[in-house]
């Protein structure tokens, strides 16, 4: 690890609560046919992966991509622009979107809308990590790992420029200015 990174999240604690979100979305989902799982791109790959191999019922993966903020060519702060769409029709099945981490919320309300007007059985959110003080848009998150301070975090599947995905914990990173 760098020395400038800080550990927020151990390891160990963000094992615990992939157990207990897939305990829960497991019960939640018992008895309703296959769950369709859907991974947004990059940051949600290695939560994806833990959540998806504790659940207990039928599931199949599937992902998704969209640009995050800091398009400079955007003139709309919240802007968000769909990269890679999933590869099969999520009409009548039960769908919960796994996202890395929700910030001001431009990002999920958009995929929600987008996968909303597919006519899905259900559409649910989770999400490892929430930034309740950067909230802009409101989003009910069915599941929450954490919510964190306004920090930039990377590890775990998140980077900073493209660094830093594979390290185990959630770690706080010096943003410049
Ligand atoms: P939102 O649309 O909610 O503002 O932003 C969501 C996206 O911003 C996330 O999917 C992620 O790509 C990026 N993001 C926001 N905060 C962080 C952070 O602290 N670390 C990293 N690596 N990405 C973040």
């Amino acid at each position: 690890m760098t020395d400038e990174l800080q550990i927020l999240i151990p390891e160990e604690r963000i094992t615990e609560r992939a157990d207990q979100l897939a305990a829960t979305i497991s019960v939640d989902y018992a008895g309703k046919g296959e769950l369709v799982l859907i991974g947004v791109l990059k940051g949600s790959f290695i939560f994806l992966a833990d959540l998806a191999r504790r659940l207990t019922i039928p599931h199949r993966i599937e992902f998704i991509a969209v640009t995050s903020y800091g398009d400079s060519e955007s003139t709309d702060p919240g802007a968000v622009r769909l990269l890679m769409d999933v590869r099969h029709d999520i009409g009548g099945q039960h769908v919960l979107v796994v996202e890395d981490i929700v910030d001001t919320g431009h990002t999920l309300s958009y995929l929600l809308k987008l996968l909303e007007a597919r006519g899905p059985a259900s559409l649910e959110s989770c999400t490892l990590l929430r930034k309740p003080d950067r909230s802009e848009v409101d989003i009910d998150v069915a599941y929450l790992g954490f919510d964190i301070p306004d920090v930039w975090v990377v590890g775990y599947g998140l980077d900073f420029a493209e660094r830093h995905r594979t390290l185990p914990s959630i770690c706080v990173i010096p943003q410049p200015e």
